[in-house]
């Protein structure tokens, strides 16, 4: 079997960004459409943004990841941009629509170079929007991914009804919100340095105790490196979870969810 080592969420599009010593709220950082990163992301020259995703890139290769799921902002042109760098890591590009809007071609334009979409969360959408993003996602057969509940919690039927590939977060997710995640069987990416970042803690013992498949991220490479072995040293200390159950949180069970939907390339 080839070697798979995959960090489950990254936006390694903000690593350039140096971010100011201060203490930051979910809005104020990354909230779409004019959080800092946001803002920072509409000032910078494609050079610059390149720059930041190749070093990201080469953590994630020094450290031995051999695929990671990226959240990509900027349209098609944001998913162009990341797929020109050249593997290894390989990337897996969820796209988003350049606005928080449905719009068909627009739609098909980015599933033609991404491998889905991955959204900032049902709170910045109308909610019959995100509906028609998601079902235009499903017909193409391709990945639909979003942030949940990182520091507000959401509503999960809504949620559930998007039938969403995986869920990044749930730190603010009610112990019923996790039983009906488990009971729809939907794998959830938890990034606990990111979240440890701004004061949140994901709910990663009850997931396990529910049996819901969870894999592991780094979130915002502008947050803290797309180092996942950092990432799973620190699950291990801080949640106390088996070296085997982090081990499967990067391996096993993102190969499950994404051979399930055929989404792990072949090398070149
Ligand atoms: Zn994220």
């Amino acid at each position: 079997m080839q070697p798979f080592l995959c960090n489950c969420h990254t936006h390694i599009g903000d690593a350039f960004i140096r971010l100011p010593r201060q203490q930051w709220t979910v809005e104020e950082l990354v909230a779409p459409p004019d959080g800092y990163k946001h803002r920072r992301l509409r000032e910078a020259t494609p050079a610059e943004v390149r720059r930041g995703m190749e070093q990201a890139m080469a953590v994630m290769g020094n450290c031995g990841t051999t695929h990671f799921i990226d959240f990509r902002e900027g349209g098609r042109e944001g998913v162009r941009a990341l797929r020109s760098l050249s593997p290894p890591p390989r990337a897996l590009v969820l796209g988003r629509p350049a606005q928080e809007r449905y719009d068909e071609k627009e739609m098909e334009d980015l599933l033609e170079m991404a491998d889905g979409v991955g959204l900032s969360g049902i709170a910045d959408w109308e909610y019959e929007e995100i509906c028609r993003v998601a079902e235009h996602v499903h017909r193409a057969g391709k990945l639909f991914a979003l942030h949940v509940s990182e520091h507000r919690r959401e509503n999960m039927e809504d949620v559930l009804a998007l039938r969403p590939s995986f869920l990044v977060h749930l730190c603010a997710a009610a112990a019923r919100d996790l039983r009906m995640v488990a009971d729809a069987g939907v794998p959830v990416v938890v990034c606990p340095r990111a979240n440890a970042f701004f004061g949140l803690r994901p709910p990663l013992e009850s997931l396990l105790e529910l049996d819901v498949p969870v894999m592991l991220g780094t979130d915002n490479a502008m947050i803290t490196p797309p180092d996942i072995r950092q990432e799973m040293r620190c699950v291990q200390r801080i949640f106390g979870v088996s070296k085997a159950q982090v081990a499967a949180m990067v391996s096993d069970v993102p190969r499950k969810c994404l051979n399930a939907s055929a989404h792990i390339h072949q090398p070149d």
